[in-house]
């Protein structure tokens, strides 16, 4: 292969260092000191204080003028979150690289998007005839974005430079940050054709491959700010590129993620990964190896960088996504309880060279997620059983919906997130009644709340258990606990 994940990596980094960026490695996936974050959702996140200018002048962070790196990423929650699509397409991940650039105050959209007309159709030499670029149409609070335009009507077509909105071509960081109008490249992995419509349009054939964002604004309660200095903020998605540069239709064909398939299909009792997809994939076999691959980078890294699988916020969704991988092998790939640990060394092997951090953690990465496996697994098959019966159920009295009492016995007693449970009814027809499973959810706090109190007052000793146990639920928001088995 010319173009491994490694070399198409380091390619970008190099070709932006003679242009005077400056490596600057990539922050923890799991961010420390953001509590506007779940996850390091891109690779500006560690770069915007400068954005707001809160830097302090002494720090050298005042004098960077240019940047970039492969930042590790995360998007399972928060203002992204691919979870969902995960394992059913084959370009989102909920842990991907992002090959960034930054302009502090320096260059602007026009150096920008030279730069990255050369790196793509020069270095990587992508097909031009195969390129379109999106700009921000305008809204009624920032105008259209002219200038974007013109700069990549040098290089395309005007049937290849496209105006789009705000959901695609304004990017913001959360629901506050810096942000602003952005221009987009895509890319045509079939070609021959005009595939202007299918930009944006969710086609697995068309991707979006790199993300250019004029940095201008910063979002508060108050609304849109301008910034005291413009600058560039790019991401393009090294999964991605790495697809494209290997001539593959799926982020998941590519050199590093065939070593981690190769070990999963060790486990596999179904036969191996055939790459189908949608419809297609009527045993949800490959979507199910797709979701595990993924989900074991995920936990892999965010462990690696500190963060652990447990009942709130950021541990809770990596307690999620750790079920979600557990329930696809054990009930989908019919593989043994275990496997899913199985797979860390394969990763630590693949990665280790670039993030040296895995190799560090390997033994801690391990015993974690060998625990939070082994936890769930116990209860796992009384799970798959109780919900097939429910499913059975349901089904003869001609109904389709998994009622909230239901699903809520299966978060409280047997450990399955709600979105799990969402996930199983649909692969089986049925829908979940989120809302009532979030009033079981509401008098369940109730009930801990007043046992707490009664407790507090002398109350009886069987009170007291129940105030223990369900003292781990917060009273804010349904997804950020979890009261579960484990701590029972
Ligand atoms: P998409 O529209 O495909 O969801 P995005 O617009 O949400 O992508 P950006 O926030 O612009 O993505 O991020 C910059 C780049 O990172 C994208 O152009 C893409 O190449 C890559 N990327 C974004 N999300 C993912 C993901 N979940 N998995 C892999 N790569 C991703
Ligand atoms: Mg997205
Ligand atoms: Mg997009
Ligand atoms: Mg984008």
């Amino acid at each position: 292969i010319e173009w491994t994940t490694d070399k198409v990596r380091s390619t970008f980094v190099e070709f932006f260092e003679e242009k005077d960026h400056v490596m600057t490695p990539s922050s923890p996936c799991a961010p420390l000191n953001d509590p506007t974050l779940l996850f390091t959702n891109a690779g500006m996140n560690q770069f915007k204080p400068i954005f707001l200018g809160q830097v302090d002048p002494n720090s050298p962070l005042a004098s960077l003028k240019r940047a970039t790196n492969s930042q590790k990423c995360i998007r399972a929650g928060g203002k992204h979150n691919d979870l969902e699509d995960v394992g059913r397409d084959t370009y989102h991940h909920t842990f991907f690289e992002m090959l960034g650039t930054w302009s502090f105050g320096d260059y602007f959209k026009e150096e920008a998007i030279d730069m990255a007309w050369k790196l793509l159709t020069e270095v990587y030499k992508l097909d031009p005839e195969r390129l379109y670029a999106t700009y921000f149409e305008g809204d009624e609070s920032v105008g259209e974005d002219v200038e974007a335009k013109e700069f990549w009507l040098k290089y395309l077509p005007a049937d290849r430079v496209i105006g789009c909105n705000a959901a695609d071509n304004f990017w913001e960081m959360g629901d506050t940050g810096p942000c602003g109008p952005c221009s987009e490249i895509h890319y045509d992995r079939i070609g021959g054709r005009d595939a202007s419509a299918l930009v944006n349009a969710d086609d697995p054939d068309v991707i979006e491959i790199w993300n250019i964002v004029f940095i201008q604004y910063n979002r508060d309660e108050k609304g849109l700010a301008q910034l005291p200095q413009k600058h560039i903020d790019t991401g393009m998605g090294l999964e991605r590129l790495v697809s494209i540069l290997q001539n593959q239709s799926s982020n998941y064909d590519i050199d590093a993620f065939q070593p981690i398939f190769k070990k999963l299909e060790e486990f596999s009792k179904v036969g191996p990964y055939e790459g189908k997809l949608g419809e297609e994939d009527v045993t949800v076999k490959d979507t199910a190896y797709r979701a595990i691959a993924d989900h074991i980078r995920t936990l892999s890294f965010a462990i690696a960088d500190g963060a652990v699988p447990n009942n709130e916020g950021r541990g809770y969704v990596l307690r999620r996504v750790l079920r979600r991988a557990t329930r696809y092998g054990q009930q989908i790939l019919k593989a043994p309880p275990g496997f899913f640990q199985e797979l860390i060394p394969t990763v630590v092997d693949v990665f280790g060279g670039a993030y040296p951090e895995l190799v560090e953690k390997k033994d801690i990465i391990i015993e974690v997620i060998a625990e939070e496996e082994q936890a769930f697994s116990n209860m796992l098959d009384r799970g798959i059983k109780y919900f097939s019966e429910l499913e059975d159920e349901v089904k003869a009295d001609g109904g389709d919906v998994v009622t909230g009492d239901k699903a809520f016995y299966l978060y409280d007693t047997l450990g399955f997130p709600i979105d799990l449970t969402e996930l199983m009814a649909e692969e089986a027809g049925l829908s979940v009644d989120v809302k009532g499973f979030a009033n079981e959810m509401e008098a369940q706090k109730k009930r801990s709340r007043e046992a707490r109190a009664a407790a507090k007052s002398g109350g009886a000793p069987r009170l007291e258990l129940i105030a223990e146990q369900t003292a781990a639920l917060s009273d804010d928001g349904v997804l950020a606990t979890d009261d579960s088995f484990k701590y029972k």
